[in-house]
């Protein structure tokens, strides 16, 4: 069975639950670390978990959340800001603080990455030479999720519907929502990202973000700004070697 397990975990017990609480504001970070060590003892260890990066908890997550990922013995650990509900972080603040951990996380061997990574990775992985590629999967046609109401979506995170599964084949047509969402999304087809530094290797991010930010053009601004300096610096650090 190849099934991967995953949880969040935003910081030590001060960070986490500065901002994971249950739905009495309790901090979480007990129970998860006791379900982390339940699922080590009946032999299915966690793979990995996701950082949340908030206002709250931005001083409070620094390299001791990598040592606790080799403590607990994952192998993968993703950090992302949630910039929706933060605006005291600036963008100089988060790509040091991501420079700062990716460092440290290679040198104790763990994958670390976050949506910040993207454009980076699709710069040095893929070429529009050769193949066609997108931020997301779901933009690159690899997803599509059925629905019990029989609506098909391109993720299971998105409102966007793009067909019926009672007309499945339709929904493949050049003219269909599916088709054509994918088109508008391709570089060069986005009025919002042309001329954009990364745009071949970008395009627009995740379709989510994009939905959850449409009318709020100061929280697209510093998602863009957080991308393309992301994506400069690991450029530098890729060139001088590091
Ligand atoms: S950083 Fe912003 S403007 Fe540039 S390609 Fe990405 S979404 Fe478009």
């Amino acid at each position: 069975m190849n099934v991967k397990i995953s949880t969040s975990l935003d910081g030590l017990k001060d960070g986490n639950d500065s901002i994971r609480v249950d739905q009495k504001g309790r901090g979480t970070f007990d129970t998860i670390m006791n379900k982390i060590k339940l699922l080590k003892s009946i032999d299915h260890p966690i793979d990995g978990f996701t950082v949340t990066v908030t206002d709250r908890n931005f001083h409070l997550v620094d390299e001791s959340i990598v040592d606790l990922a080799k403590e607990i013995g994952v192998k993968d650990m993703a950090m992302d800001f949630d910039l929706v509900r933060s605006i005291g972080i600036t963008t100089e603040s988060c790509v040091e603080k991501i420079l700062l951990l990716r460092h440290y996380a290679h040198q104790k061997d763990l994958n670390f990455y976050g949506t910040w990574e993207t454009p980076f990775r699709n710069l040095m992985s893929n070429s529009w030479l050769n193949t066609p590629h997108a931020f997301c999967p779901a933009m690159e046609g690899k997803t599509l999720e059925f629905n019990v109401d029989g609506s098909l979506k391109t993720c299971g995170h998105t409102n966007t519907v793009v067909g019926s599964s009672d007309t499945f084949e339709e929904c493949f047509t050049p003219e269909s929502k599916y088709s054509q969402l994918i088109e508008s999304r391709l570089p060069g087809n986005n009025d919002f990202c042309k001329g954009c530094e990364i745009e071949g290797s970008c395009a627009g991010q995740c379709q989510v973000t994009l939905e959850s930010s449409r009318n709020d053009n100061q929280l697209v601004g510093r998602m863009c700004q957080l991308m393309i300096a992301t994506t400069r610096s690991l450029i530098n650090e890729y060139l001088e070697g590091r």
